[in-house]
């Protein structure tokens, strides 16, 4: 598939304010500074549809965006952050909980872990979490250009082992990079197939 047309539609700042739910719809979330909003811009090939920005955790907002007339992608908050308040975590809490729980049409969610990093407790958490609520989701690894392939292979399958230890079945993985494109076929693929289901 290829994304011709990505327009910015609204943000929400309570799952209730979301657009109807009219189109399948497909979230991305993940750890402040995971890269969301790069692999977002890449997917859409715009240079700032999607804000990156330098200082995590600010975005506190559920975006959506109309992709070809066809389907929402939406940009949920980041989860994770250290650096805000109690009060702001629990507020994102709610926000990020309460779309998650409840929209009918999210048809998957996009998890984006740092695949320079060991497998986080925060990421594994909220996957089982996800799996409890009957959330469907897969996992994208992001910059992995910051990895020799290797070592790629060697973070991706630690993540897998450690998923394994509570679980029988993987979600779907993809590996990415925002400054080498990478994933991006396979990604939107991925989307493409879902749709027509
Ligand atoms: P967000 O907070 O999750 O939206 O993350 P951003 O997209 O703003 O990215 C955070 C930082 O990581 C920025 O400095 C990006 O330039 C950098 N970054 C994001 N994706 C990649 C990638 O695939 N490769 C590399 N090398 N850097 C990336």
């Amino acid at each position: 598939m290829e994304i011709k047309q990505a327009e910015f539609l609204t943000s929400s700042a309570k799952p209730t304010q979301c657009p109807n739910p009219d189109k399948p719809e497909y979230a991305f979330i993940g750890r402040s500074n995971v890269g969301k909003s790069s692999l977002i811009n890449m997917l859409c090939d715009r240079n700032s549809l999607a804000k990156t920005s330098s200082t995590p955790g600010k975005t506190q907002l559920i975006n959506h965006f109309v992709i070809n007339s066809d389907w929402y992608l939406v940009d949920l908050p980041g989860y994770g952050y250290a650096k805000v308040s109690k009060t702001q975590r629990k507020t994102f809490k709610l926000l990020i909980d309460g779309y998650l729980r409840h929209r009918s049409n999210l048809m998957c969610l996009f998890i984006l872990v740092d695949i320079r990093h060991k497998p986080q407790k925060v990421d594994i958490e909220f996957m089982y979490q996800m799996g409890e609520w009957g959330v469907p989701f897969v996992v994208v690894f992001t910059k992995a250009d910051k990895l020799k392939p290797g070592e790629v292979e060697k973070n991706v399958t630690e993540y897998k082992n450690a998923l394994l230890q509570d679980w029988e079945e993987l979600p779907d993985f993809f590996i990415s990079s925002a400054t080498k494109n990478q994933g991006k076929d396979e990604i939107l693929s991925f989307i493409e197939q879902v749709n027509q289901n």
